[in-house]
């Protein structure tokens, strides 16, 4: 009776509390000051960690996120090194420069920036990088490692996705989880991770029936399908944890007017960049959550965090130093 009791006080409570925000900023510098003391604990040692970035090609998107990963390392005292084929370079030019890096004591982790262009066999290079060195966790090792919760490498945005609900002490063991998208880069590797921390996992993608029977029985819900504003606030249980893992960026300022209505900050910065950002998750929706993660500044600010996380555990475990688990 009493638990009954607990259980209705705990539903009224998620019914009538304002939502929690997950600052994934804050989370995110957590976690790189955590970074930057193994670095000074591995440079104690005579260990400096270094991470070496593949760029191919021209795409100024991939050029941002490249220049803010190196100069994540920058910061946090990693050395980092910055490979810039040109777009014409062959799969067999490609895997001559990851052999090499597979190879230099100085490199502890190795990073392609995806996408390659198409004449590239992206499959081979990412299949050519040492396991060891993965600190993307996209080789076939480190995937069969995550399914079978071995240490290993976790593809960051799902690693970053577990970060925010830990550090935030929110229940994952026997909460009903729905991971919206199957993709091998986020969709797949977040359901692993949140089975893996026995939550009971469901995965949507373009070909599930009657997918809000799903989302609105989720507990935690998790969407990574890049629609703008696609989960509904019908689609959502009250009380339940969103993460927000879309990135959609939109310039139609009637569109905005839609997602964020009497918004001055979205509209300063849509006046300002003539864009703004908006997640799978229709704003409206995180009335009714327990919590969620914002976009900007929720799950994408800890993707480049867990980066510098899994190049300091590479250098570890390539010198055999105990990382601790996964
Ligand atoms: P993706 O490879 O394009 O995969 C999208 C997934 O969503 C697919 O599994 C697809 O299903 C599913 N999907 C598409 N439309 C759907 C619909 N109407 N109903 C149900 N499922 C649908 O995308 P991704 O790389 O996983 O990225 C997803 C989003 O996360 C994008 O907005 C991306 O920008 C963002 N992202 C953010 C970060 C970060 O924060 N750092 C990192 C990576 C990605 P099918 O498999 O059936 O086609």
């Amino acid at each position: 009776m009493a638990s009954i009791l607990a259980r209705e006080r705990d539903t009224m409570e998620k019914m009538t509390t304002t939502p929690r925000i997950l600052d994934g900023i804050a989370i995110a510098g957590e976690i790189k000051a955590e970074v930057e003391a193994e670095v000074r604990a591995l440079a104690a040692r005579g260990i400096v960690p270094g991470l070496a970035v593949i760029l191919v090609g021209e795409v100024p998107a991939s050029q941002i996120y490249v220049r803010s990963k190196v100069k994540t390392c920058g910061e946090l005292g990693i050395f980092s090194e910055m490979l810039t084929p040109p777009e014409s370079i062959t799969t067999s030019e490609m895997l001559s420069l990851v052999n090499d890096l597979n190879a230099r004591d100085d490199i502890d982790g190795i990073l392609i920036q995806l996408p390659l262009p198409k004449h590239v066999d992206t499959k081979r290079l990412l299949e050519a990088v040492s396991p060891d060195k993965d600190v993307d966790g996209f080789h076939p090792v480190n995937v069969g490692r995550l399914q079978s919760d071995q240490p290993g490498f976790a593809p960051c945005t799902p690693a970053g996705i577990m970060e925010i609900l830990r550090r935030s002490d929110l229940p994952i063991t026997g909460q009903n989880a729905v991971v919206l998208g199957r993709s091998d880069i986020v969709g797949k590797p977040a359901a692993m991770l949140l089975v893996n921390a026995s939550a009971t996992v469901t995965i949507c993608h373009s070909k599930t029936t009657d997918l809000a029977k799903f989302t609105r029985a989720a507990d935690i819900l998790v969407a990574a399908i890049g629609r703008p504003g696609f989960v509904i606030p019908e689609m959502v249980k009250r009380g339940a944890t969103l993460i927000d893992v879309g990135i959609n960026r939109i310039t139609d300022p009637e569109e905005i007017a839609k997602y964020f209505p009497n918004d001055a900050a979205r509209a300063a910065t849509f006046a300002k960049r003539g864009s703004v950002v908006v997640g799978d998750i229709h704003p409206a929706a995180f009335a009714s959550a327990g919590a969620y993660t914002p976009v900007p500044g929720g799950v994408g600010a800890l993707t480049i965090a867990m980066l510098m996380q899994n190049t300091i555990t590479a250098a570890k475990l390539r010198r055999g130093i105990s990382a601790g688990k996964k």
